[in-house]
């Protein structure tokens, strides 16, 4: 078991502000306690003789054996809870449950208050919930350190939640729907355990079969992708994450930073964890339940089997929104059903037994389909009819179900004739309900857990790379005053073996014509400024530059640049070959270092489309080669790419280590704060950086 095993296990709990005075969230706390926990209860407040019947001690250290209690729940006000905590720790108790509130979340008092907590939890390394938390259950125990007004039923799903209102509405909720929990957690503030430490616990409890949460941040991104990665091979984890915030993009300099905001961090970041993440609380408990009570498909392939022709088509149509697939039928359930279903049904998928069918052709009909092997899981969409008991049916459905082990959803479309037998499916275990679009969205949900769990993590690559060479360009920029580095820093990439065109930074016209007669070709040539961010929105790029041209080219581009900006940093002009583009597609990959999850790697089509069609995908870094390759995949223009319209396809295997080599980079150097490369022009014979751009944060170096 866990480390938190004792704290929603408990022998003996402590309620420090234990009191009868009726209202109060000390007399609500110890009152719920009182009345389902299994174990001992003990009332400290220094005001009180006596409390509900309980005899009331001064402070945890007057106790009998105050090392006995498992846990402390603290419902003091905020100018002492601090000094309990303390007494909690040298009284030798592990476990605290702060449900006072008036700390982080009141303002600079309150964060002092907090930061005084934390350091008090660390100093006896306790294990502290809250502070500002609604409290803990834990059903087999009959635990509720809470104040709540309901206690959970039991059932297999722990729950986590940041915000405790939720809680006692979900609780209120899931007491009309049959769902049960084993234990919840209200993590308030988050001030000492979070996430993670809740997602470890329960990975490790086997009484858990799902994890569910709702949350508004993550403390450490890169713990809870560790944490969570791990427990996700055996037990699903559910998330909501409310709270979306564009405020990081706005002010990012690059191309990458507006593009890749902490709303999409937390996409990759969860998507990267292993967690389903959910965007109601709806689909939060349907996906809960179906993993909880069916067994996983081993496939992706539906079938249908109903008695309505419309609802039929609605489900078709969910499953085509859906990943999943509707099932090819082998020769022998063809025949099968043509055998024993009317010749008015339609026996291909969805198998439609028309409006007469009694529960007995339903059972008939999907046990054919499930002992299919073409069929991995199924969905019964049945409409009230004078012929049909959706009772006899719902027993028939679970029958099957339980015989061939293939997960199965009920779709019985009504209001009240359903209640029977949507009662015998839940029994069951088989999730029930009114629209076929939610039983395919949660049979799509085991599809998508049993992808999780097959998924098997690699290390990222590690590359042979020049990080010396690569520290000297990041330091040289930083002598230079300057956080933003542009072309004049290519050489970085060159250290880290990502292929740049032949070129050079230069500052007279000489110089750059020398440049241009090495490369021998018509040249590109840049004005390279700190000041100036996007070049050719200010004519600061010429393209296909004869030689003969290059002395003017290199005055007009200072030009321009004063024009813009009289003041501007010129650092001087870059003389570059010309990249084929006619060849290639312009790709963006960039950075962008996300608070939480650290850096977020950005692929996408780039050049002049990168705003306009703002086709792109982001993946927490460092990432391994299958991911990388996966960020490919999942950009709209993977085909052109890929060489659609007869073009050839670009070299995939270069371009997916390019990404890669990227991810090593802005591994190493967390003093990159954003990076853009755009374009990464990608071709058949490799790839090019042409441009690059990027923010330092120079304390970090
Ligand atoms: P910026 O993004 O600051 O405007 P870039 O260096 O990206 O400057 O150049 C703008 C565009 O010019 C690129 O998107 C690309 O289409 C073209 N370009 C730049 N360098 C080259 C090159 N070496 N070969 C071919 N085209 C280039
Ligand atoms: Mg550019």
């Amino acid at each position: 078991m866990g480390r938190l095993s004792t704290l929603f296990a408990p022998e003996r709990v402590a309620v420090v502000g234990a009191t009868d005075s009726e209202g109060s969230v000390g007399h609500a706390v110890t009152t719920n306690l009182l009345d389902s926990f299994a174990g001992e209860v003990v009332a400290v407040n220094p005001n009180k003789e006596t409390v509900l019947g309980l005899p009331c001690y001064d402070n945890l250290a007057g106790l009998e054996d105050p090392g006995s209690v498992d846990v402390a729940v603290v419902v003091v006000p905020p100018t002492v809870a601090v000094d309990v905590i303390e007494n909690a720790g040298e009284a030798g108790i592990e476990n605290v449950v702060v449900i006072t509130a008036g700390f982080g979340e009141t303002g600079s008092d309150g964060a002092e208050r907090e930061q005084r907590l934390r350091e008090a939890a660390r100093k006896y390394d306790l294990n502290l919930v809250g502070p500002n938390s609604l409290g803990v259950m834990s059903t087999p125990v009959g635990l509720n350190a809470t104040f709540g007004n309901e206690m959970a039923s039991d059932g297999d799903i722990s729950f986590m939640s940041q915000s405790g209102a939720f809680i006692t509405a979900v609780l209120d909720w899931a007491a009309e729907r049959d769902v049960g929990f084993k234990d919840i957690v209200s993590l308030g503030n988050k001030a000492v355990l979070d996430e993670s430490d809740f997602v470890a616990e329960w990975g490790d409890d086997p009484d858990t079969d799902v994890i569910l949460g709702y949350l508004e941040d993550i403390n450490d991104g890169s713990s809870f992708v560790q944490t969570a990665r791990e427990v996700t091979q055996d037990t699903p984890i559910v998330l909501v994450k409310s709270g979306r915030t564009d405020a990081g993009a706005s002010a990012a300099a690059s191309h990458t930073g507006a593009m890749a905001g902490s709303e999409r961090a937390y996409e990759a970041g969860l998507d990267k964890a292993g967690t389903l993440r959910v965007e109601s609380v709806q689909e939060l408990f349907d996906y809960a339940q179906i993993l909880a009570g069916q067994p996983l498909p081993d496939g992706d392939e539906i079938a249908i089997v109903t008695n309505a022709g419309g609802p039929g088509v609605m489900t078709t149509d969910a499953v085509g929104d859906s990943d999943l697939q509707l099932a090819q039928f082998g020769d022998k359930t063809f025949s099968r059903l043509r055998e024993e279903m009317p010749d008015e049904a339609n026996i291909y998928n969805p198998v439609d037994i028309i409006g007469d069918a009694p529960a007995e052709r339903f059972e008939t009909a999907l046990e054919t389909v499930l002992a299919d092997d073409n069929v991995s899981m199924a969905v019964v969409v049945a409409c009230p009819t004078a012929v049909l008991s959706f009772e006899e049916l719902s027993e028939r459905v679970v029958e099957q179900q339980e015989r061939f082990e293939k997960p199965v959803a009920a779709t019985l479309m009504g209001g009240k004739s359903v209640d029977a037998g949507a009662n015998v499916l839940s029994e069951a275990g088989v999730p029930n309900y009114f629209d076929p679009a939610r039983a395919v969205g949660s049979l799509d949900a085991l599809r998508r857990y049993r992808e999780i769990r097959a998924t098997e993590y690699e290390e990222p690559t590690t590359f042979d790379v020049d990080r010396e060479r690569a520290r000297e360009i990041l330091e040289s920029g930083a002598r230079r005053g300057s956080n933003r580095l542009g072309v004049e820093a290519m050489e970085l990439l060159d250290a880290y073996g990502i292929p740049t065109p032949q070129g050079d930074v230069v500052s007279s016209p000489v110089e750059a014509e020398a440049i241009a007669e090495e490369i021998g070709d018509d040249v590109v040539m840049k004005i390279v400024s700190p000041d100036i961010l996007h070049k050719s929105d200010i004519g600061g790029v010429e393209v296909g530059v004869p030689v003969e041209d290059v002395r003017d080219t290199y005055e007009d581009l200072v030009v321009r640049a004063r024009n813009y900006q009289e003041d501007a940093t010129i650092l001087g002009v870059q003389v570059q070959e010309m990249v084929d583009l006619d060849n290639g597609v312009e790709t963006i990959l960039g950075m962008n270092r996300d608070p939480q999850f650290g850096p977020l790697l950005l692929f996408g089509l780039g050049g002049i489309f990168v705003e306009v069609l703002e086709d792109n995908t982001v993946s927490v870094a460092p990432v391994s080669e299958t991911e990388a390759r996966g960020m490919l995949d999942d950009i709209d223009s993977a085909p052109l790419l890929r060489g659609a319209r007869g073009r050839d396809p670009v070299d995939e295997a270069t371009l997916v280590e390019t990404i890669q080599r990227l991810s090593q980079l802005v591994t190493d150097f967390p003093a990159i704060v954003e990076l853009d490369i755009n374009p990464l022009v990608a071709t058949p014979d490799g790839v090019q950086a042409v441009d690059l751009r990027l923010t330092l944060d120079q304390e970090k170096l």
